[in-house]
């Protein structure tokens, strides 16, 4: 459904996010016929360009992102939505009459600011729309993913551009939470009746959540090392899909039910702190060793300051949620730098049934598994008869539901859906303030508890499949971490 007429105006325009996913999302979007011929789109940053040369280099940017579905008639009308301006954002004289120039002959229509830029700009950029008076009642800001470094700087950075704006104008992003198969668990869950019922402690053993990936720091050494596993994937994107995992059904989809359910399973993890993140949670990090069969660099010889950083490339956490449904099953969050290969997957493994009828070495459980990237899909184990004449063999295999053989359209990016939920004003898949800062305030406990124990990451090879202690943490549950299928 094409969306009203809209302006579009982005800070960081110049950047690895502009290029690699915004450009590129609005193109598809326009290609797809949502984006009006009026709607404008303005790049700024601080270097000097023409509008021409950004358009250049706009273009190239989507052409490379699109690959086999780049449509060159299509991009000589979306390029006429394009402009540049100049602007550094921490000068009082930058540039802001240019960009006033460009879109404030239409207050009426939504005007969204996306801000890819440092979290550090976000506040000053915030006070300088403000000051120049470009905020309408229609204006949205959306800010990426860090938000902060801790809970501290978090509620500046809240506290700071929410002095300009009103909540409901504030956009935070987490793009897991625009991906077909996230949405989908929402589906999954509350649009079928099988689940929902033994979705609970009663029927679950425990769920695993992982993030893995194969890359190691790709140029992003400096950001990167003083944030950390935990900060990067843990606070932000795993949090966010244990919620959509853990939480209660909305009485409705829209904005602020969604946003209230998740509220409340961050506030009932238990914290940890002390002597329990010794316990139940490991931190690693990768040196060399080799990604598929080319060898690679550990994380110290990938930064370029020095060979004492003890950030971790590798976390793994047994989480606990206090509530009446999840009472007792662990949720066991795992993500890692240089790992294997790169996939995301959420496995809720039932209890296994009261009376093993089949007998012993037949008593394999079922298992749902939500597989984020990259073959998005659905596996539901079940047991079912090995086919043979000797006796009554179980096997447990799944019912295998793959997006790819499904569907055949072309799977929307993440920062699509999410631009264009931006300009209608649907706030449901986005982060809310209190969101954010309790599960800051959840990862600051344990980060306090990190560095009063004081104990270095444990080394893990790259390529492997991570340190000794993260297997080590679940065989003393008696359980094993899903290995894939
Ligand atoms: P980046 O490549 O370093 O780009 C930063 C942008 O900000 C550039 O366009 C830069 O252009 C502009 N800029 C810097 N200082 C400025 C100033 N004083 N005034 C105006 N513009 C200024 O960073 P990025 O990777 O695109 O990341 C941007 C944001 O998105 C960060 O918050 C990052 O954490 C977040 N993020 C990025 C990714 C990703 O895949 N890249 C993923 C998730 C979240 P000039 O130097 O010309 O000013």
């Amino acid at each position: 459904i094409p969306v009203d007429p809209f302006d579009i105006v982005i800070f960081g325009g110049t950047g690895d996010l502009s290029r690699r996913k915004l450009l590129p999302a609005l193109y598809h979007r326009w290609v797809d016929g949502q984006i009006s011929e009026t709607s404008r789109i303005v790049g700024t940053a601080r270097s000097e360009m023409t509008t021409k040369a950004y358009r250049a280099m706009a273009k190239e940017a989507c052409e490379t992102a699109s690959g086999a579905n780049w449509d060159a008639t299509a991009w000589k009308g979306f390029e006429r939505l394009i402009e540049y301006v100049s602007i550094d954002a921490t000068a009082p004289d930058g540039d802001w009459p240019a960009l006033k120039a460009s879109i404030a002959d239409a207050p009426e229509r939504p005007c969204v600011f996306y801000l890819a830029t440092s979290p550090r700009l976000y506040v000053s950029i915030s006070e300088a729309l403000g000051r120049e008076g470009l905020v309408t009642p229609q204006s949205r800001v959306v800010l990426e993913k860090p938000i902060g470094t801790d809970l501290e700087s978090a509620r500046e950075i809240n506290n700071g551009v929410g002095a300009v704006f009103a909540e409901r104008q504030i956009f935070r992003i987490d793009h897991y939470l625009g991906k077909e198969t996230v949405q989908n668990l929402l589906v999954l869950r509350f649009a079928n009746i099988l689940f929902e019922p033994i979705w609970s402690r009663n029927y679950i053993d425990h769920v695993q959540i992982t993030v893995a990936e194969d890359l190691g720091l790709e140029g992003r050494a400096d950001y990167y090392d003083k944030s950390g596993a935990l900060r990067d994937m843990v606070q932000n994107h795993m949090l966010q899909l244990l919620c959509l995992t853990a939480m209660e059904p909305p009485n409705h989809l829209d904005d602020d039910d969604i946003r209230t359910e998740k509220i409340k399973v961050l506030n009932a993890l238990t914290p940890i702190t002390g002597e329990a993140a010794k316990r139940i949670t490991v931190r690693g990090q990768y040196k060399a060793g080799v990604r598929g069969s080319e060898p690679v660099k550990g994380y110290l010889d990938e930064l370029s300051n020095g060979h004492n950083s003890q950030t971790e490339t590798f976390v793994a956490i047994k989480a606990s949620i206090d509530n009446w449904r999840w009472a007792g099953v662990p949720f066991y969050l795992r993500t890692g730098k240089r790992l294997p290969s790169r996939h995301s997957d959420i496995v809720i493994q039932f209890r296994p049934t009261p009376y093993s009828l089949f007998g012993a070495g037949n008593d394999a459980v079922n298992r749902l598994v939500i597989r984020l990237q990259p073959d998005e899909g659905v596996r539901l184990y079940v047991q079912i008869k090995e086919p043979g004449p000797g006796g009554l063999r179980v096997k447990s295999l799944p019912l295998n539901l793959s997006y790819a053989e499904s569907f055949t359209v072309r799977y929307p990016d993440a920062y699509e859906r999410l631009l264009m939920d931006v300009v209608r004003g649907n706030l449901s898949l986005f982060m809310r303030r209190d969101e954010v800062e309790a599960a800051w305030a959840w990862v600051d406990g344990l980060i306090d508890a990190w560095e009063q124990s004081g104990e270095a990451p444990e080394v893990y090879a790259a390529g492997s499949t991570g340190p000794l202690a993260a297997a080590m943490l679940m065989d003393r549950d008696g359980r094993e971490w899903y290995q894939g299928a």
